[in-house]
């Protein structure tokens, strides 16, 4: 049954993750129901266990490369590891998350003619030859390299997500996420900031792989979740037509080297951690910077707010409580 009351039903996949929870938090904080819909392969119960007897929400442990039947309003699809190390485990299982899991989603977003947001990635762009990049861009990407099964999977979800939108008039939103760090990450999952941190905290050697000059763009993860809301929440087209579909870029442009967010998450942490080098990953991207003139034109004048030494300080403040807390 679809919901009668007026607040919104909404289901977000991968919600036990690091974005999806924070875009849980968002969505409870203003009236929704939520349905969590998580397999915790890389998500964790701690970043939702504050909501287990929130009266609006609720988890379920599932796996999106299954079908789903539930009734919502709305589906926001952030299903996927997100991180090198982990989508690399598995790279079977991550390419049919991404690809059976838009399927599935798209599937039941098309029998409850709901809206369904889509998290995709400047992983599309693979490692680009146009900077920094915009949404006409196509990419460059390796389709048989080590970090394909995460690259293509989100490729093909893309052109699934646009398949059912012009061949079913359903009402999508693509959104390309750049390089987003904040509370939760997994500690583990060995992406820059989170790795950084907490070697910095814990004295170990601060990993730069390569010469550190390849750079990134890091969006706070607030900033982000704002992005995500005001894409999702932009009005239909006339009668009801599906609305502004996207692709749309969400980071943040300031662009820093790997070696300059090192140096400045050893000042950060006061800690006497020392910088060791290791080889570059395969396929690892040079640069990555997003244009988001097409965010700020369709949403609302959006834009990142967090600077990058703010939102570095919230983030170490979280790992420091989290070391404390498992000791
Ligand atoms: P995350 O690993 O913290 O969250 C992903 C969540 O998906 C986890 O809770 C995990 O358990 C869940 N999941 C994985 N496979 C699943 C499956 N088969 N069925 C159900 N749940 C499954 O990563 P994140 O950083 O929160 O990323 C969320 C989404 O945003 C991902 O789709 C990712 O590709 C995309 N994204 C993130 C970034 C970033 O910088 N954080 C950048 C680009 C795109
Ligand atoms: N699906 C789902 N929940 C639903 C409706 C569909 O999980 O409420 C899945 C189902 O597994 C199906 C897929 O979505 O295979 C695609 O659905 P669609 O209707 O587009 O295609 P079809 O059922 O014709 O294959
Ligand atoms: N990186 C690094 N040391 C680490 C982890 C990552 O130098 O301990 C580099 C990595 O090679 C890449 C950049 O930091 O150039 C961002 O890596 P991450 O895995 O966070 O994201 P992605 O490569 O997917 O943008």
């Amino acid at each position: 049954m679809r919901n009668y009351s007026p607040r919104k039903r909404i289901l977000v996949t991968g919600g036990a993750g690091f974005l999806g929870s924070h875009l849980i938090d968002r969505l409870l904080a203003r009236g929704d129901e939520v349905v969590c819909a998580d397999n915790l392969f890389t998500g964790a119960k701690r970043n939702i266990e504050h909501l287990h007897s929130h009266p609006r929400f609720e988890f379920i442990r599932h796996d999106v490369t299954f079908p789903l039947y539930i009734e919502v309003d709305q589906i926001y699809n952030l299903a996927c590891p997100a991180s090198p190390i982990h989508y690399q485990h598995d790279p079977v299982q991550t390419t049919k998350t991404s690809v059976h899991g838009a399927i599935n989603l798209l599937g039941l977003a098309k029998r409850l003619k709901a809206t369904i947001f889509q998290a995709s990635t400047s992983e599309v762009y693979g490692d680009p030859a146009v900077h920094p990049q915009t949404e006409a861009y196509w990419g460059n990407v390796n389709p048989i390299g080590l970090r394909s099964c995460y690259d293509e999977g989100k490729r093909c979800a893309e052109t699934l997500f646009f398949d059912y939108h012009r061949q079913h008039g359903l009402d999508i939103r693509v959104a390309r996420i750049f390089n987003t760090y904040g509370p939760r990450m997994h500690p583990n999952d060995g992406r820059v900031v989170s790795n950084f941190i907490v070697q910095a905290l814990k004295g170990d050697d601060i990993t730069l792989y390569g010469d550190g000059q390849q750079t990134r763009s890091f969006c706070y993860v607030d900033d982000m979740i704002e992005g995500f809301l005001r894409f999702m929440d932009l009005p239909k087209g006339a009668n009801g037509a599906p609305g502004f579909p996207g692709p749309i870029n969400l980071g943040n442009p300031g662009e820093f080297t790997i070696c300059q967010l090192a140096e400045k998450v050893i000042e950060l942490t006061a800690s006497k951690s020392k910088i060791v080098y290791h080889p570059l990953p395969t396929d690892d991207p040079m640069q990555r910077q997003p244009n988001i003139d097409l965010a700020r034109k369709y949403l609302g004048g959006w834009e990142p707010e967090v600077q990058l030494v703010e939102g570095l300080l919230h983030t170490i403040k979280y790992f420091e409580k989290l070391f404390t807390r498992e000791s």
